[in-house]
């Protein structure tokens, strides 16, 4: 199977408003190009040290997907030009993307990642976190950060009930934040991964990230 035609088998199953993050991560510049020749412009990397390098040799106008765990002193090399970053678990995270949104002069995007799995190995924050983050009114004073909504990994397991009861977890979270913090733009619920899409979009996903299903398997 070719790169465009997994692209094309995958995009056949999600409902027209789903957007596709092609994951990257690992895969050489040409097999982007692939897809980029295709007509896909979303693309996901979880190490901004790499995302950072391939944004420079490939074309300007792909939308780069910060999909992985971010240390502060990452966000600086990324600032000027990410489209999204999905992974943002802190106050502290949120106000450095803050400063450097403001030094780049734009507005960055940004979604909460939710802590979801039963692996102690993920991140993200936990529900009561979220609330407080919500509740305490502070993300209204990033103005150069735009809160668009959620972002979840279930647990790496077979047992599919799991997996969607950490989707219905997620999806909950998404609908009360949607309340409480009354922002039109909040409107991306990010969940989903080559093993487990089908089960997120049946909870409401409207963005998944995939990577092995569309570049095949990585070392
Ligand atoms: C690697 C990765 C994915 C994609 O995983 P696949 O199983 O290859 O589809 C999605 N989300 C995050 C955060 C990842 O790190």
């Amino acid at each position: 199977m070719s790169i465009a035609k997994n692209i094309a088998q995958i995009k056949s199953k999600l409902p027209e408003d789903v957007t596709l993050v092609a994951v990257s991560k690992t895969k050489p510049v040409d097999m982007i190009m692939e897809a980029y020749e295709a007509g896909h412009r979303d693309f996901g990397e979880n190490r901004v040290q790499e995302l950072v390098e391939k944004q420079g040799n490939l074309p300007g106008d792909i939308r780069w997907h910060a999909i992985g765990h971010l240390q502060t002193n990452k966000v600086k090399m990324m600032a000027p030009f990410v489209h999204l970053i999905h992974a943002v678990d802190s106050e502290k995270l949120l106000k450095e993307i803050n400063k450097r949104a403001q030094e780049n002069k734009r507005v960055i995007d940004v979604l909460l990642q939710v802590y979801i799995a039963t692996e102690s190995s993920k991140f993200g924050l936990d529900k009561d976190e979220l609330i407080n983050l919500i509740e305490s009114g502070i993300l209204n004073d990033f103005s150069y950060v735009r809160v668009r909504g959620l972002m979840g990994m279930a647990t790496f397991t077979d047992d599919e009930n799991r997996i969607s009861s950490e989707f219905a977890f997620l999806k909950d979270c998404f609908e009360n934040v949607k309340i409480a913090f009354k922002a039109d733009q909040f409107n991306i619920l990010s969940m989903g991964m080559s093993g487990d899409y089908p089960i997120a979009l049946k909870h409401g996903a409207n963005m998944v990230r995939i990577g092995s299903s569309i570049f095949g398997v990585r070392n």
